[in-house]
């Protein structure tokens, strides 16, 4: 099909979906030209639909869009990667569903960020290959609090700006960060990170291909960086409170995450 000013294409993550009418579904895809993006599917709930089935969540699509007057039409789908096959065991479905609702929590319509969907599009494929899934959520949610600009210093006090080499730290999710121990409140039970858990902390925030990168948090890192994504969203994630707890279990290593 020939484009028209009324018709565009765009490459995009199938975030989420909700139902329109009878027969129809609003998609939200995260795509790589403009962000975030709302298209209506028309008669994807019918039996006959031919684009239904490469609409599940956590695919990769390109998809033609037609403008409408209030929200676009998805007229044409093409399934670039496939991962609902894989995502639907119920492990990796859950980090799946996490990792799309801090997608779709942080990023906007209208702004792309190819930097965090390359970072989405790189979690899914690991998360699809993966037997032990969980393990990758607190890299991804580091880098993409690195990526979106609203990562806290993880080397200084939030409050003095003393470097916390040296010591232990707390996460003050009030303060917005670490807090060395000469600034953190006395009356307040606040997460303690040793320095091992601080630089376990920094390497789960480190560039793809840095030097002193981790793929693997501790299990009390883990819960730290939980509680940094749930500060920086005013709220814990929903996938997360239906999933349980996050901490991770098993040191097995697992080498889906080198994708991250
Ligand atoms: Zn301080």
């Amino acid at each position: 099909m020939a484009t028209s000013a009324r018709t565009y294409k765009a490459r995009g993550i199938v975030l989420r979906a909700r139902n329109l009418g009878e027969a129809d579904r609003i998609l939200t895809l995260f795509t790589l030209e403009h962000g975030k993006l709302d298209g209506v599917a028309k008669g994807l709930r019918r039996a006959r639909s031919r684009i239904g089935g490469r609409l599940e969540f956590g695919n990769e699509v390109a998809v033609t869009m037609h403008r409408g007057r209030s929200l676009d039409v998805i007229s044409g789908v093409e399934i670039l990667r496939e991962h609902w096959s894989a995502l639907v065991e119920p492990s990796r479905f859950a980090v799946a569903a996490m990792a799309s609702e801090m997608i779709d929590a942080f990023c906007e319509p209208d702004l792309a960020m190819p930097d965090i969907y390359a970072l989405l599009a790189g979690m899914l494929a690991a998360i699809a290959r993966s037997a032990e899934p969980r393990m990758l959520l607190p890299r991804f949610s580091m880098r993409l609090l690195e990526a979106l600009g609203i990562a806290p210093p993880l080397d200084r006090c939030v409050r003095c700006g003393n470097l916390l080499a040296r010591e232990h730290a707390w996460l003050d999710g009030e303060a917005g960060g670490f807090v060395d121990d000469p600034c953190r409140e006395r009356g307040r039970l606040l997460p303690e990170l040793a320095k091992e858990e601080l630089a376990n902390l920094r390497a789960l925030a480190a560039p793809r291909g840095a030097e002193q990168r981790a793929v693997r948090a501790l299990p009390s890192v883990a819960r730290a960086v939980e509680l940094l994504v749930a500060h920086n969203l005013g709220r814990r994630l929903k996938s997360v409170a239906a999933a349980g707890d996050l901490g991770t279990k098993s040191p097995a290593e697992d080498i889906h995450a080198q994708a991250l």
